[in-house]
């Protein structure tokens, strides 16, 4: 079910030993970790090229510390993910969402984002999960109607494109920060629920909404990882201990 990124082919990509490869020829190395980079020369001259490898690891931190647990088991309780599900993470980063909700619920996840040490990140950590890096906002390289659940979890929405891999009945559980979230850090935020609402009104329709809100007290050195997560320059004054707010926006939809 895995496609040909390469403009005008689109043809099903078959997996050899240490590449996949289309009946065209065109052909993409899988990486030592295991993930696939199906990045075209175009993406790659993006002025988007993804999370620094600096920012991956800083976020990776910041899960692993476990302030974000609540967060992902809101996502969990509104996806209600089950075994038979196939699931596609657009914008997966380094595969914590995905990953942990795969290994918890056994069901076959796919990883895409643009940034190849988040991608690595998450193929080294999560093994059981297929992780594409690729330029989703251009292309979700998968055939149409392939996916039963889609996440987007803080992450760039290609919407024609998760209507196009989505089958039927499906879901698409998108999560956009909310107003609260590191409200110490950065005031309070813009409400992102009614543009997001827009950006899916073609072929899909909202079947519920939740806002997981979760705090936690970090000491200094966490507080500096969540500045570099966000790409907050670090202020010019040593940082202290905080309590941090984390929040989310969770927004299920049906695709019609
Ligand atoms: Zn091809």
């Amino acid at each position: 079910m895995l496609l040909c990124p390469v403009r005008g082919c689109h043809l099903h990509l078959t997996r050899e030993d240490r590449r996949v490869v289309c009946p065209r020829g065109h052909s993409f190395d899988i990486a030592k970790s295991g993930y696939i980079n199906l990045l075209q020369p175009q993406d790659r001259r993006s002025r988007r090229p993804g999370d620094s490898a600096e920012a991956v690891a800083a976020r990776r931190r910041l899960h692993d510390s476990g302030v974000t647990e609540p967060l992902l088991e809101a996502i969990s309780a509104l996806a209600a993910p089950a075994a038979s599900d196939v699931v596609l993470d657009e914008g997966c980063g380094e595969g914590f969402f995905l990953g942990r909700l795969a290994a918890e619920h056994g069901f076959a996840g796919h990883g895409i984002d643009i940034s190849i040490p988040a991608v690595d990140a998450a193929a080294r950590r999560y093994p059981g999960c297929e992780w594409i890096v690729g330029n989703a906002d251009r292309f979700v390289p998968y055939a149409d109607g392939t996916f039963s659940l889609a996440l987007s979890v803080t992450a760039r929405m290609n919407a024609a494109e998760l209507r196009r891999v989505l089958a039927s009945g499906g879901r698409l559980m998108v999560a956009v920060p909310a107003p609260e979230d590191l409200v110490e850090l950065r005031g309070v935020g813009r409400d992102r629920v009614a543009r997001t609402l827009e950006a899916f009104t073609d072929g899909f329709t909202l079947t519920d909404h939740r806002r997981a809100i979760t705090a936690a007290d970090l000491d200094a050195a966490a507080v500096r990882e969540v500045l570099t997560s966000i790409y907050r320059p670090l202020r010019a004054e040593p940082v202290g201990p905080m309590r941090l707010t984390f929040g989310l926006d969770l927004l299920l939809f049906r695709r019609d």
